[in-house]
């Protein structure tokens, strides 16, 4: 057995006061775990985009001394903005928490770029918000739904300052929040190692990882133990499926989603704003700024022919989206140039509980709305960017529970993690996962009783019914659990 140690030894010095983004350190680790002072990437270098569709550098943290045995009082598994927001907050509560991810680094893929008002309340109270906002991008246009290629928007729903929404790559977010976490001695982060089984006792967990890392003593499995596992690793959970729980749900088998970063001056040719979802029952999609030079994301649907579903051939891939593109955008699309690409099958699940005696799922783990990834990823439905708000929301409860176990002392630990079970559970099974469906359902439905739907929930907002838009508003921040 072999330990891998937090070091911050060869690191800039811990931050005594929140660093703007050009000031942080960028570091990034190999898989032999040497720290590399790697190129940093600042909102000069983001702009210019040298950085943005290339894994760049998530800044981790050094792993550099191996020992036999090792123990947190939390452990997560998973280095996704869920685990690292969780750690975040339990840092913060002087909680000892360690991370294992399995990949090298943050995963890039295209996915997260919107946070809504309820999530950017949540930053703020947690101290990280001020971070967010100097490297996101204040959404200032609102939200627009409208027909392919079309420059009048079917209904406009304004931003204004009190409910502000920010554009930020959710790999971006995670950099925000590990390099947070360096400022933290008692958090370790370790690249590079995956939970493969653990073992569940009256008074702990002791997981068994598998590491890439070369250790001291040459071995690449070791065990930890902890008092709480935290399943924060994805749709494909490692600790949901080893805690035997089940996903209830549903997948929708007739279309798929392509999610591309591009560069492409979209207001230039198509005078849109921020945020569109085109509505189509063949060409549905997302349209979002990415906040960065002339980067936007497009997520758009594509057809499956029942049974016939091919492996996902990028080459191909990237043609048949520049079909769509001619479809859906004006202006010589196809000098649009595709940063990056990824495609995603769609369903609906959620675990049948978040919390199995010292067991707990979070994010993409516990719940997943829509899209599942092919085939190695799955994720959240982007129509609404819900999905990692809720996780986000699912941290940010969950990080209150253990403060109130292991720093408020709460004697009865079960009864405060089945209040975490019930909240989360509910707010996906009645806030997320209706307002998901109903704006997929959207962008689709072509039926009699679907568009009649639309126009009234059109009309509503186009002639801002206030009561229509408080409500819109209170649904949203009822995602939060108090
Ligand atoms: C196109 C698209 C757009 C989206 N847009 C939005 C949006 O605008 N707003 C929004 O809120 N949501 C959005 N979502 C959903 C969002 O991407 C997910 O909800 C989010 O990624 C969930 O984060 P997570 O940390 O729970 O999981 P992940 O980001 O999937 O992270 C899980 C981590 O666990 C690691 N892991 C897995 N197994 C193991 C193991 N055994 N051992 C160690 N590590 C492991 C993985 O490598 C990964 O790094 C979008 C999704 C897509 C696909």
């Amino acid at each position: 057995m072999s330990r891998l140690e937090l070091s911050t030894g060869p690191l800039p010095a811990a931050p005594q006061t929140r660093m703007n983004s050009n000031d942080r350190p960028h570091l990034t680790i190999r898989t032999d775990g040497r720290l590399l002072p790697s190129a940093p990437c600042n909102s000069q270098q983001i702009l210019s985009k040298k950085y943005f569709a290339v894994p760049y550098c998530s800044s981790i943290f050094n792993i550099c001394k191996m020992t036999s045995s090792s123990e947190s009082t939390i452990t997560i598994i998973g280095a996704g903005p869920v685990g690292l927001y969780t750690a975040f907050l339990l840092a913060k509560a002087g909680i000892s928490v360690h991370i294992f991810e399995k990949e090298a680094a943050v995963l890039q893929s295209p996915r997260a770029i919107v946070y809504h008002p309820v999530v950017v309340e949540d930053m703020k109270r947690s101290g990280i918000f001020q971070d967010v906002l100097d490297v996101g991008y204040v959404g200032r246009t609102g939200l627009q739904w409208r027909l392919p290629k079309s420059t009048e928007s079917l209904a406009s729903l304004p931003s204004n300052d009190k409910a502000t929404s920010i554009l930020l790559g959710q790999h971006d977010l995670a950099d925000i929040f590990l390099q947070r976490l360096v400022e933290y001695k008692h958090v370790k982060v370790q690249f590079s190692t995956a939970l493969e089984s653990f073992e569940e006792g009256n008074d702990e967990v002791n997981c068994n990882l598998s590491t890439s890392q070369t250790t001291g003593d040459g071995q690449t499995k070791f065990e930890h133990r902890t008092k709480y596992l935290i399943g924060a690793d994805g749709a494909r959970s490692t600790v949901r499926k080893k805690a035997s729980i089940p996903y209830e749900g549903f997948a929708w088998e007739d279309f798929r989603m392509v999610a591309a970063n591009m560069d492409y001056d979209i207001p230039r040719y198509n005078g849109w704003g921020d945020a569109s979802f085109i509505c189509d029952p063949e060409l549905w999609a997302v349209v979002v700024y990415c906040g960065k030079g002339n980067v936007w994301r497009v997520a758009s649907a594509e057809r499956l022919v029942a049974g016939k579903e091919e492996e996902w051939d990028e080459e191909a891939g990237i043609k048949r989206l520049y079909g769509r593109l001619g479809k859906l955008l004006n202006g010589p699309t196809d000098t649009a140039k595709v940063l990056a690409i990824k495609p995603y099958s769609l369903h609906q699940r959620c675990a049948a509980t978040f919390v199995r005696g010292r067991i707990i799922l979070a994010g993409d783990a516990a719940h997943h709305t829509d899209w599942n990834a092919l085939p190695d990823t799955q994720i959240t439905n982007p129509v609404g960017g819900l999905g990692l708000a809720t996780g986000l929301l699912d941290a940010s409860f969950l990080g209150r529970c253990l403060e109130r176990i292991f720093t408020n002392k709460e004697p009865d630990a079960a009864a405060v993690l089945a209040e975490y079970n019930e909240k989360r559970r509910k707010v996906f099974l009645e806030n997320t996962s209706p307002i998901a469906t109903a704006n997929r359902n959207r962008l689709i439905g072509a039926t009699e009783e679907a568009r009649k739907e639309r126009a009234e929930y059109f009309a509503k907002i186009n002639k801002l019914d206030m009561d229509f838009l408080k409500e819109l508003v209170e649904n949203q921040m009822a995602m939060a659990s108090a």
